[in-house]
């Protein structure tokens, strides 16, 4: 069975066509995307060297190998950046792009070389590109987005063929006599290293979607300025836990904190300190909690706590811990000022396990308790329906 070479390339030359034409006519926002942009750019190059390689049936064979081999040279060496940019945010080492001039030096000293012997060259040449992607994905991209895996593992294939290219082009040099002579050897190694950078190009936009789509879920649920939960989210894990509750499986607790006199921070120390006061309360918070406890940011200032399976006590201690640290917390004020300093109010109120109370009732109890600690000057926590009275002298255990 003999492959028809000129086929492939055109079968090659339209899939990239499509592929990058695709990416050109794809909206704004993703055509943004620096990783996309240096993908793309990989992929003209590529396709603009491909027909550089096919073109040597019109224009001279020096001209068509010497653009040809360059231009594929310099497509691997983009999509490397590219995988760098989604991975690192930056377009990594320049050398692969500096070591570009010495490759088309490099052929023009194989211009008088038999075909089979610059094959095997420049398809070794290739494969160590290709590798360039590989580590970049090794190094970085193991835990990132799953479609990066089976980029990888296609570009590892693309390596393999174009080095069995290789090795087979030093064997059988009789089927590189031109580069369209239709052999079986020759044939599939060039459709499976092809074949496979399309596979790539194809997992690469899968995986700027994936994280894409994460970030997008990020921002729909997540604060972007303390990274807590958003209060939808929170109210709906409220809900969830309070559905366990009814059950009779345990109790849960709601805490409403917000910060005391926090406009007054604003007002003296402007508002970038004051977000960098919410910043680090949330740091002192999250690092208190457990896994299962749900930490949101329900107003400006004014942040819940979701706790699982906690009783009064139990979430008394935890938010009284919280509270201490929070006086004790210096934020820098920026400008070389004196560190801000910040105190916490809280309420905290329980559903008993099989209780049937609604999230609503539930947060409306914590606010009550909340605008209790306020009432009774601050820097407090109060529980609903206790009778504790003010907790802030309470001994921490
Ligand atoms: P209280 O002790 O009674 O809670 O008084 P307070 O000043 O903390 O409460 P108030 O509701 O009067 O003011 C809240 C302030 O929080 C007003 C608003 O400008 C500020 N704020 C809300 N969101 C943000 C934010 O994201 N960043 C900053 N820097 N300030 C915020
Ligand atoms: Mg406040
Ligand atoms: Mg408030």
């Amino acid at each position: 069975m003999l492959l028809h070479i000129p086929t492939l390339l055109l079968a090659l030359l339209i899939g990239f066509l499509l592929l990058t034409l695709a990416l050109g006519m794809s909206q704004q926002a993703v055509r943004a995307r620096p990783e996309i942009r240096r993908w793309t750019l990989g992929s003209w190059a590529l396709l603009a060297g491909f027909v550089g390689l096919a073109a040597r049936a019109v224009v001279p064979l020096e001209l068509s190998v010497l653009v040809g081999n360059s231009l594929i040279c310099l497509g691997l060496a983009l999509y490397a950046q590219a995988l760098h940019l989604l991975l690192r945010g930056d377009a990594g080492p320049k050398a692969l792009l500096q070591a570009q001039p010495a490759i088309w030096l490099g052929l023009l000293l194989m211009l008088e070389w038999p075909l089979f012997l610059r094959t095997a060259v420049m398809s070794a040449v290739d494969a160590a590109l290709l590798a360039c992607s590989v580590s970049v994905l090794l190094r970085h991209g193991w835990r990132a987005e799953r479609s990066l895996r089976m980029v990888g593992a296609t570009i590892v294939l693309a390596i393999a063929a174009h080095l069995v290219r290789a090795v087979h082009a030093l064997v059988h040099p009789e089927d590189y006599g031109d580069l369209m002579q239709a052999s079986l050897g020759q044939g599939l190694t060039f459709l499976l290293s092809f074949v496979c950078l399309l596979g790539a190009g194809f997992g690469f936009i899968l995986a700027v979607f994936e994280r894409v789509a994460r970030q997008m879920e990020d921002l729909a649920t997540h604060d972007g300025l303390t990274g807590c939960f958003n209060r939808c989210t929170t109210d709906a894990m409220l809900a969830h836990e309070l559905q366990r509750a009814h059950r009779g499986a345990a109790p849960v607790a709601f805490v409403l904190l917000d910060l005391d006199h926090f406009k007054q921070i604003n007002d003296r120390h402007g508002h970038r300190a004051g977000d960098a006061v919410l910043q680090a309360f949330a740091t002192v918070v999250r690092c208190r909690l457990r896994a299962s406890d749900v930490f949101g940011r329900t107003g400006g200032e004014e942040f819940g706590l979701v706790l699982p399976a906690t009783d009064a006590a139990g979430a008394r201690w935890l938010v009284e811990a919280v509270r201490r640290e929070v006086e004790a917390l210096d934020v820098p004020a920026g400008g070389g000022g004196a560190p801000v300093k910040v105190t916490v109010s809280a309420g905290i109120a329980v559903a008993d396990a099989g209780s049937r109370l609604s999230g609503d009732r539930l947060y409306g109890q914590a606010d009550q308790s909340l605008y209790e600690a306020k009432r009774a000057g601050r820097n407090r926590v109060e529980v609903y329906g206790s009778t504790a009275g003010a907790s802030a002298a309470l001994p921490l255990a």
